[in-house]
């Protein structure tokens, strides 16, 4: 009977956890910015057939009267075509009036949309004469932000906004849409309520501290634990492919000098991006251009060549590429036929836990064997191609493609992959659910093994949104666009 009690106690408890943040930040009194109206252009500066201001706050109802003339605000959602005063009476556009009666508004407060002719001088007119009506300027992020705090959008789901207007592929518009019609908060959502159910058979111990848990509750939340152990790595494991279709796939050309290298930048990006010399040591510095490439996006760097005896400023280039080499998600090692097979290079042996290697063998007109390379390097996909004719180019970016693919290790069919913050979130809930799993081993404190549930809860929480530190929220949003 007290264990049905301490379990109906610590359900409530759970819920009553789940919707605090919600009320604190809706109500939280550090932010008077909610009590203001705020515009700001939607669309950008500059010449086009529309631009799109957008006003929210408290003092929509006000503007909107004092626009119109007779006085009335039109139904929310229905488009008004009106001749737009100015304060001072005068005609800066005839526009098309829209507003949206919160919450049920992308801020969740009253939302107001002018759309009128693409100028500048328009825009910026209709703007000002909001400012003189009592808006004032909005912050970079700040209509998404409210949003957020308004509870139209968790946390994710305000990134996803910004990843979607600033993605560069179409896997990573993908991935944006997935996140922004809550596809890692759903995965969240079934690791925090797997964490919730553990910690409401631990709270029902915790007012008896003589009592130790009953073995069948031990074995259900040892059981809990390891899936949510699972869970939490494979999204972490994710990480990495989130940050890649994000910025796209980092390839670095690298090898000796005069193998090709130029050239095959040049190749494949269709155009005399780098410079092409018989002479070796050209390309000193590197040489980087984004390619799309299928449904993800290249950022392909040319690197000076790895020379055994390189002069001072080859130096340079060569500790550069060592550099470039780190950072790279694909090496493409171009070599030679016609000369010796070198040595693996020691930076590209360092990266192999984390790069895929393909090697590129240039030259193929010239007609020669594929190189000799033993042990793990034998196994490393292989591709003969001309730089000069073409030949073998089509392969290659079909291999390239196969090892962005590969990097897809926990990615599911929801696409969702995460972005440093949440891994950052992840990785210390994983460690408390682990330190959790050690208590629950040697049958430690209950109280002890709750505050490792509470933690691994409030790291969890951060991904979605129990965000309680304004400062990291400014940080979020002020990398958003204005407007936005
Ligand atoms: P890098 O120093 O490795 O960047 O090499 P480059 O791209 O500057 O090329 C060095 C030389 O090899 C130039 O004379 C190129 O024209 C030549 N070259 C590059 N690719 C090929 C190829 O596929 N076939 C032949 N025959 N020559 C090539």
């Amino acid at each position: 009977m007290r264990h049905a009690c301490g379990l109906v106690r610590s359900a409530l408890l759970a819920q009553v956890w789940s919707r605090t943040w919600e009320h604190e930040v809706q109500n939280s009194p550090t932010h008077p910015t909610m009590e203001d109206t705020i515009a700001a252009l939607a669309t950008p500066v500059g010449t086009s057939a529309i631009a799109l201001v957008r006003a929210s706050g408290p003092g929509v109802g006000t503007v909107l009267r004092s626009l119109l003339p007779g006085g009335d605000s039109p139904a929310p959602r229905l488009a008004s075509h009106i001749d737009y005063l100015s304060l001072e009476g005068k005609l800066i556009d005839d526009v098309v009036l829209t507003w949206f009666q919160g919450p049920r508004s992308y801020t969740g407060e009253d939302l107001l949309e002018i759309a009128c002719h693409g100028n500048p001088f328009i825009a910026q007119g209709i703007l000002q004469d909001l400012f003189r009506r009592g808006c004032r300027p909005a912050e970079p992020g700040e209509f998404t932000r409210r949003a957020f705090l308004a509870g139209r959008m968790d946390l994710s789901q305000a990134e996803a906004v910004m990843d979607l207007i600033h993605a560069r592929s179409e896997r990573a518009l993908e991935m944006a849409r997935r996140q922004l019609r809550g596809g890692l908060g759903k995965r969240m959502q079934v690791i925090i309520d797997k964490i919730l159910m553990s910690l409401a058979r631990v709270e029902a111990y915790i007012d008896f501290p003589d009592e130790d848990l009953p073995s069948e509750d031990r074995g259900a939340i040892g059981k809990d634990l390891v899936a949510c152990e699972a869970l939490v790595a494979s999204l972490l494991a994710t990480n990495h492919y989130g940050d890649m279709v994000r910025r796209g796939l980092r390839t670095v050309i690298v090898g000796e000098p005069n193998v090709g290298k130029s050239s095959l930048l040049n190749r494949l990006l269709e155009q005399d991006r780098a410079l092409v010399s018989a002479e070796p040591g050209t390309t000193r510095d590197f040489i980087e251009d984004y390619l799309q490439l299928g449904s993800h996006l290249l950022r392909l760097v040319d690197t000076a060549g790895l020379n055994k005896d390189p002069e001072a400023l080859e130096k340079l280039g060569i500790e550069k590429t060592r550099e470039r080499g780190a950072e790279a998600d694909v090496i493409l090692w171009v070599l030679d036929p016609q000369r010796p097979t070198p040595p693996v290079p020691d930076f590209v042996k360092a990266q192999l836990a984390r790069s895929a290697l393909i090697i590129v063998v240039n030259k193929a007109d010239l007609g020669a064997g594929p190189p000799r390379l033993e042990g793990e390097f034998a196994a490393v996909p292989c591709v003969a191609v001309s730089a000069l004719k073409g030949t073998g180019i089509e392969e290659l970016k079909g291999q390239i493609l196969a090892v962005a693919e590969a990097f897809q290790v926990g990615v599911g069919p929801d696409q969702v992959a995460v972005n440093a913050r949440h891994a950052r979130a992840l990785e210390r809930a994983l460690e408390a659910l682990r330190r959790a799993g050690e208590k629950l081993a040697v049958a430690g404190p209950v109280e002890l093994l709750a505050s490792d549930l509470r933690e691994a809860l409030d790291a969890c929480g951060e991904i979605a949104g129990k965000v309680d530190n304004e400062r990291m929220l400014d940080a979020l949003f002020k990398t958003f666009c204005i407007g936005k």
